[in-house]
């Protein structure tokens, strides 16, 4: 486990906070940050690392490689980054159901860690994608690694008898020598060297070469994000809504909504597998502004049809700190087709303090159009109290990942509990996301959480095929 600087003992930013509670408040406050540092060691290694593997999270793997990259670039030196995706884990999911597919992401993360060199850096950047650094390594040590790694997980894991052994795509890309490129880029050329390799027939190595180098593949197969553009601009977005329910009567409170693409042959994609690209390649608002659209004009059709609905809206970073996205959802709000209190917008905590004041702002000027402001994935992450503090918001929703094995995992039933009394010190309302089983949902009544949502109460379904009746 990684030794973290920085936790501040006395955090001024908390000092501050209970000053202004009332009494009554404060106690309840205090006691559940005195309870909450008791986790503190689980709180931290959970903010830098999966639960399910115990690898590094992505957030963690981009703070390595900024420094990494940005060293190589100033003093020398070269590298690799590896994009490595499991091919097919859908299928391992619903033939043999979802503990075999975290079976696999775990045995998968095991053959990564034990392979790699002490120096390497290995991370699970989102569901069955992992990422290695291999700092100070030139092309054919990435390509033996990339292959050591291909073989070991073609030949160690034969499922079971009716499915055939599981398979990586791996996609590689160089940084360093000559011509500088940041580590966005870098992470991006792998990503799409690992398309490529998906492309053309899956278990097989890629390595990224740059348009017109020696080597470089004639026609490229599209890339996530030349297929986002083109799923903009040939309508093939749609929304999924998700029942989010009381968890006192039962009943739904509001739905999520979820962005989908359909690619070029039919094949649903969820947002996970294309928000990081459209994140890094700068689409997102684009993404973010038509969910928006769609969002005020589905709530003012619900409205004019006398049952109306809430709707939750995700709004990434990269827009929360674009004043253009600001601007636009204010001139849509202002329009008046729909109820602003029926808008609710999840953002989730900056990994930078530095962007707390325009994610307040951002907050500030939603909450006065009489919108809600919901914090998403809370807990995952640093300085979440400070964050709380400064950005005003009506609900927290608690990261699905101390969800996810909560009866099973004390730490997680522990971090639950403390975010819970902090919210209610401070008179918000709580979301539990990835409720998955009936134990779960019964643990969060007992806890308090207000509301919950997750396959085990409601799976998304098309915008088109209506909303899942209340
Ligand atoms: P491909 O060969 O193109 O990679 O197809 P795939 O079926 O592996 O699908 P893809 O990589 O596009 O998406 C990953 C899927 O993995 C989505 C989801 O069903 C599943 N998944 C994501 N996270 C988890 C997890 O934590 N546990 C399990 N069991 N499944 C997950
Ligand atoms: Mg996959």
């Amino acid at each position: 486990m990684k030794n973290i600087q920085g936790q501040g003992q006395s955090d001024p930013a908390v000092e501050d906070v209970l000053a202004k509670l009332a009494p009554e408040d404060r106690a309840v406050v205090q006691g559940a940050l005195k309870r909450a540092e008791k986790t503190e060691a689980e709180l931290r290694f959970l903010a830098d690392h999966d639960s399910l593997t115990g690898l590094v999270n992505r957030r963690r793997f981009r703070v390595e490689l900024d420094q990494y990259v940005s060293f190589a670039a100033r003093y020398g030196g070269r590298g690799a980054v590896m994009v490595i995706d499991i091919d097919g884990l859908k299928g391992v999911n619903d033939s043999l159901g979802h503990q075999a597919g975290d079976t696999l992401i775990r045995r998968v993360a095991e053959i990564l860690r034990e392979r790699v060199r002490a120096t390497d850096i290995v991370a699970r950047l989102s569901g069955d994608e992992f990422a290695v650094l291999m700092p100070q390594t030139d092309t054919a040590g990435a390509l033996q690694l990339g292959e050591d790694l291909r073989a070991q997980v073609a030949e160690g894991m034969p499922l079971n008898a009716e499915v055939d052994g599981a398979t990586i795509s791996v996609g590689i890309a160089m940084f360093g020598g000559q011509g500088e490129v940041g580590a966005e880029a870098v992470l991006v050329a792998a990503d799409q060297a690992m398309y490529e390799a998906k492309h053309e027939g899956r278990n097989r190595i890629t390595l990224f070469h740059a348009a017109g180098e020696k080597g470089a593949a004639a026609s490229r197969p599209q890339t996530t994000s030349a297929r986002i553009r083109d799923a903009l601009t040939q309508n093939r977005l749609r929304l999924a809504t998700q029942p989010i329910r009381s968890l006192a009567s039962g009943g739904i409170e509001r739905y999520e909504l979820l962005l989908r693409m359909t690619g070029e042959s039919g094949e649903l994609l969820p947002a996970a597998d294309f928000i990081e690209v459209a994140e890094r390649s700068g689409m997102v608002q684009e993404l973010d502004r038509w969910v928006v659209t769609q969002a005020l004009e589905l709530i003012g059709e619900r409205e004019r049809a006398g049952a109306p609905v809430s709707l939750h809206m995700n709004i990434s970073g990269a827009s929360v700190t674009d004043l253009s996205v600001l601007e636009f959802i204010e001139r849509r709000l202002d329009e008046g087709e729909a109820d602003p209190a029926r808008c609710t917008f999840e953002i989730t905590q900056t990994a930078r303090v530095e962007d707390y004041d325009t994610a307040a702002g951002f907050a500030d000027r939603l909450t006065e159009f009489g919108c809600e402001v919901a914090i998403d994935d809370y807990g995952a992450g640093f300085g979440p109290f400070a964050y709380l503090q400064k950005v005003p918001f009506d609900v927290i929703k608690i990261d699905g990942a101390f969800i996810r094995h909560l009866p099973r995992n004390d730490a997680d039933q522990l971090t639950v509990k403390a975010i819970v009394e902090i919210a209610r010190g401070l008179g918000k309302r709580t979301i539990a996301e990835f409720v998955e089983d009936e134990d779960t949902r019964t643990l969060l009544q007992e806890y308090g959480v207000d509301m919950a949502q997750g396959y085990h109460l409601g799976r998304p379904t098309d915008v088109a095929e209506g909303l899942a009746p209340a």
